[in-house]
């Protein structure tokens, strides 16, 4: 019953031309560290990560390939950005070390928590004055 489904009659979808069929990958599940079930993506990338807590899953050796068989958590750890992609919260594997920048969720029924990645964020970029005070990692 939404309204803008039935823009779809009858063409192509018009916001994705390019790439692979991720569709396949965008399903809910729940999540392995805060056990909060995650429903599908809706902006038309497929999610990786868990929006309210931002841990993920290595499951994958390149993004979305779902090549690795490690499948342990994953922490945030930072954010970069990417130049054309914004910004990625950078995932490290507890079990393996693997690090992967992942896209964030910033759209749809369940974007990424702002307030974790605003604390991530922070982290990453200390004031320059206050660098070694507070907390340290
Ligand atoms: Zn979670
Ligand atoms: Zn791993």
């Amino acid at each position: 019953m939404t309204e803008h489904d039935t823009a779809l009659d009858g063409g192509p979808v018009s916001s994705a031309p390019r790439g692979r069929s991720r569709r396949a990958e965008n399903t809910d599940f729940v999540c392995g560290h805060c056990q909060v079930l995650v429903p599908a993506n809706t902006d038309g990338h497929y999610r990786n990560h868990c929006p309210f807590c931002l841990w993920s899953l290595h499951v994958d050796d390149k993004p979305g390939d779902r090549a690795s068989d490690c499948r342990q958590l994953m922490q945030p750890v930072g954010l970069v950005e990417k130049s054309g992609k914004g910004w990625q919260v950078v995932h490290l594997c507890t079990a393996c070390g693997h690090r992967q920048p992942n896209r964030l969720v910033v759209e749809g029924t369940a974007p990424d928590d702002v307030d974790l990645v605003a604390g991530l964020m922070a982290d990453q970029q200390p004031p320059p004055a206050t660098r070694g005070r507070g907390r340290r990692r």
